[in-house]
């Protein structure tokens, strides 16, 4: 089964992982930008990050026959400290010019909190100046409806980017909705305990339809399975939805938004 890995924190995962995303049939996978699993002490921190996203980790990626893209970002957990997100805020213009990036990722809200708030802000702003895709990540608290149209709120307020450039990632069955009736892409995260798990994102698929959606593992150094998309393209065989449809879900429809910036490309054949 051809796919995509639109959202997978490589950095974190083994090279067993690159082995087995390629076997599978990966084409290319995405790395945004996140919270460590602890906080960064300084910019240079994100600094030595970024390079290993734009430099380290597409070579890691490539002796596995794999193509790795990024997107660049202080994530919302660590943009409470607004002195440390501006300093972080201020080096990303440096690396965009890299081949593999292919925007603004994954920013968005943690706690709902004011300066999270006004750093997704000048996020959405940095993205409209350098005209860059992107990838929003939404609340895993029992306010992630209320973070959701915060969010949504925040990047129409902006007025200079288009919603079909944004994918708003980690959706669940209160959030989809919202998402696509603005015009903005729906990202549904398989997680063998939390978030979404493959039935609940096929029941989603049978009730909202099948554009403007994509799966991705979001794997990082938690617990996650970076195989998890093949296998929900298994559950959607299962739940007797056609081939076609699963290629359109798990290849074609990340390709179509990801293509939206010339940086990203696909393997020939
Ligand atoms: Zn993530």
């Amino acid at each position: 089964m051809r796919f995509i890995e639109p959202h997978a924190h490589m950095v974190s995962r083994t090279t067993d992982d690159y082995v087995k995303l390629a076997s599978a049939g990966c084409a290319a996978l995405c790395e945004p930008a996140f919270w460590a699993g602890f906080d960064r002490s300084s910019p240079k921190g994100f600094y030595d990050y970024f390079r290993q996203l734009t430099v380290y980790e597409p070579k890691r990626a490539a002796k596995f026959g794999l193509m790795h893209y990024c997107w660049l970002c202080i994530n919302p957990k660590e943009s409470e400290d607004m002195v440390l997100a501006d300093e972080v805020l201020s080096i990303i213009p440096e690396f965009m010019a890299s081949p593999n990036v292919l925007g603004i990722g994954e920013i968005g809200l943690n706690k709902n909190t004011r300066n999270e708030l006004a750093i997704l802000e000048k996020h959405i702003d940095l993205a409209a100046r350098h005209d860059q895709l992107i990838l929003v990540h939404t609340p895993h608290l029992e306010d992630k409806r209320k973070g959701t149209l915060l969010i949504l709120d925040a990047i129409r307020n902006n007025g200079a980017i288009r919603p079909e450039r944004v994918i708003i990632d980690h959706v669940e069955e209160h959030t989809i909705r919202d998402v696509h009736e603005r015009g903005f892409w729906a990202g549904m995260t398989l997680y063998p305990e939390s978030k979404v798990n493959a039935p609940r994102a096929v029941d989603m698929m049978e009730m909202y339809g099948t554009q403007r959606i994509w799966m991705n593992s979001a794997c990082d150094w938690g617990v996650s399975d970076p195989l998890s998309v093949p296998k929900a393209g298994l559950e959607m065989k299962r739940r007797g939805l056609s081939a076609a449809v699963v290629d359109q879900v798990v290849y074609q429809n990340p390709a179509q938004f990801l293509g939206q910036t010339p940086r990203f490309k696909l393997p020939a054949g």
